[in-house]
């Protein structure tokens, strides 16, 4: 029977060794991941998981009975090194060796470090933090006391949520953000202004085109930082989130990546006919977008592996879906669909005032994306919309007197 090796126990690998499985995988299927528990949803990490209301085992994505019904071989605590394409052999970290019929390399990604003057590369005192693992997580919540004085740096998502966390559990929260805005890469300056609104009157000390210039170290950890305009912040913990590089290392040396990703196609198919790859990891063209793009989302993820895991079985169905993510800030849910990256116009739907509106982005006629903040169903009729690639009139998406179904035709 043939072997299908899967590396990397996240939300991609899982779902790929399950759904191959579903359709038709006959042979042999190892799930191989370096971490040592069973793969876990990683969205609660800064979100309900670090506020303390959801336990480690409401975060499995699946019971290990699971697997075991899919005849999927757990092989957790073990890390890839080393892929020989030539010999489809992966040389695992212990200097093992594991032959492969078929790879899918779901590897992730991994924060990218912290640079800066006082802070050697690599080094890493006790109460800086990143955030990817529930190793982290744990880290980062066992210093969060109330009244503690936490340091974050970087106002996107990850950053955000963790300042919202922490207020929650009592915490003294400043924030920095070099750009002028927090969520700059992802959404438009109204939601952001929303944002930052929002995390103000909840008491964090937010401050953008904020530059950290150095960390003050002592006896392994950060006693203060200070910004390039001269502040000086003494902390008690420093949780850095600014973004994360793909783990593609060895797929970079085996001429399957280049430094950003892996790029894969709508089957999730690699240059190698006999190595597929999805996730975080993955550089994938999207015909909706007309470029490549790396998507780091556990819908993406999912999607692709699914797409991986019908091929595998022989089933093949190709992943055409409109990218989505999710972002919980205190009681706020943000659903955002589509890419706005490109757009000429935002519009408003609803008072950012009453916390529930929409922001639509288009450009020209079409609309590229939606941010909905608590309103599921202009999330959900926008989402439909982006798939189908339907035209806008953008004046009348104000007008809440027209119902929306009838504006996204
Ligand atoms: P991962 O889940 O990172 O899994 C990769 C796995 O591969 C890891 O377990 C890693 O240890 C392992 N691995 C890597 N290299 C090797 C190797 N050489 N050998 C063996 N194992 C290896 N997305 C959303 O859609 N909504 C959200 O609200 C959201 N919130 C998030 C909050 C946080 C704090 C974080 C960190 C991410 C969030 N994301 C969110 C992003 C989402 O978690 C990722 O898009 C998703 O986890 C990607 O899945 P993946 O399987 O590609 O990678």
């Amino acid at each position: 029977h043939k072997h299908l090796v899967i590396v990397g126990a996240g939300h991609a690998g899982s779902e790929l060794a399950v759904s191959a499985r579903q359709n038709g995988w006959a042979g042999r299927i190892t799930l191989l991941g370096e971490e040592s528990v069973l793969p876990y949803q990683r969205p609660p990490l800064s979100k309900a998981w670090l506020a303390g209301q959801v336990d480690a085992d409401g975060l499995l994505l699946r019971p290990r009975s699971a697997y075991d019904a899919a005849r999927v071989e757990l092989m957790t605590g073990a890390r890839m090194q080393a892929i020989d394409r030539a010999s489809r052999r992966l040389v695992l970290a212990d200097g093992s060796a594991l032959a492969y019929d078929k790879l899918a390399l779901c590897t992730g990604g991994r924060p990218r470090p912290l640079s800066c003057a006082g802070l050697a590369p690599g080094q890493r005192p006790r109460n800086l933090h990143y955030l990817r693992s529930m190793a982290d997580a744990e880290g980062i919540r066992a210093q969060l006391r109330p009244g503690a004085r936490v340091l974050i740096i970087g106002g996107g998502y990850v950053g955000l949520e963790v300042a919202a966390s922490a207020r929650g559990l009592g915490a003294e929260v400043t924030l920095l953000e070099l750009q002028p805005r927090v969520l700059a890469r992802v959404a438009g300056p109204d939601v952001s202004a929303f944002y930052e609104r929002v995390h103000r009157a909840a008491g964090v000390d937010l401050r953008t085109g904020t530059e950290l210039a150095s960390v003050e170290v002592e006896d392994d950890r950060v006693r203060a930082v200070v910004c390039r305009d001269g502040a000086r912040l003494p902390v008690d913990l420093v949780v850095a989130g600014l973004g994360m590089l793909a783990n593609v290392e060895a797929a970079r040396a085996a001429g399957l990546a280049q430094e950003g990703g892996i790029a894969v196609d709508e089957f999730s198919r690699t240059r190698d006919p006999d190595v597929l790859a999805a996730g975080d990891c993955t550089l994938q063209f999207s015909s909706l977008y007309g470029r490549e793009l790396r998507i780091e989302s556990v819908p993406n993820a999912l999607e692709q592996a699914r797409a991986a895991g019908s091929w595998l079985g022989g089933k093949p169905r190709p992943n055409r879906a409109v990218p989505w993510f999710w972002s919980d800030q205190y009681a706020l849910k943000l659903q955002m669909a589509g890419l706005s990256q490109g757009h000429d116009r935002c519009v408003l739907r609803g008072d950012p005032a009453t916390q529930s509106f929409s922001a639509f982005y288009v450009a020209g006629e079409r609309l590229l994306a939606v941010d909905a903040i608590n309103r599921p169903a202009d999330f959900m009729l926008a989402k439909r919309a982006l798939a189908q690639a339907c035209t806008v009139d953008a004046a009348r998406l104000a007008d809440e007197s027209v119902p929306l179904k009838d504006l996204l035709q």
